[in-house]
């Protein structure tokens, strides 16, 4: 069967003019190409305004939602991070003795992940390797995952505070 008739132009066509179709029983779709498209892709193309409206309306409607979705599957990723670097050590602050930087060094929401050499400009190509782009703190977090052993000697836990102190005085310190 080299040939097979559109049933809207209702021309014989050769088969290469028709798109496969699992579903047909000869494997083909009954409307040729060039019919196929003026249905579906110009239909759409005049009423993507109208489509594109929809998507919005969804979207606003969703966008809530989606966000907390997000923001939960980062807080999964996160305290998984904490875990690993933690390695069995309860999740807190490692500066608090030092530097008295912060009330409650186990205050979860406070806690940031912290490059120990100050190098985290450096690193950050390390972890956007797999996507080649920097997508935030997920990038480490992920990282934290595949490369425990590494991370655990780069990375230690501190409060906002600590993290934001570091960084002001441009300071490099070792984790005792
Ligand atoms: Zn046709
Ligand atoms: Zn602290």
């Amino acid at each position: 069967m080299n040939t097979k008739i559109c049933r809207v132009c209702e021309e014989k066509k050769p088969i290469s003019k028709f798109y496969k179709a699992k579903t047909n029983k000869d494997g083909y779709m009954n409307t040729c190409i060039l019919c196929w498209y003026q249905k579906t892709v110009l239909y759409r193309k005049k009423n993507r305004e109208k489509y594109n409206s929809w998507c919005n309306k969804y979207r606003k409607k969703h966008l809530k939602k989606y966000a907390r979705l997000k923001r939960g599957h980062r807080k999964r990723q996160r305290d998984w991070a904490f875990e690993i670097i933690a390695n069995g050590k309860p999740i807190k602050c490692s500066k608090h003795e030092e530097w008295n930087c912060c009330g409650d060094p186990y205050e979860l929401d406070y806690l940031t992940l912290d490059h120990i050499d100050g190098d985290g400009f450096r690193h950050r190509k390390e972890y956007t390797k797999d996507t080649g782009l920097w997508q935030g703190a997920a990038d480490i977090y992920a990282w934290v995952k595949k490369n425990p052993e590494i991370a655990r000697k780069k990375l230690q836990i501190v409060c906002m505070n600590a993290n934001m102190m570091k960084a002001k005085r441009n300071m490099e310190y070792r984790k005792r």
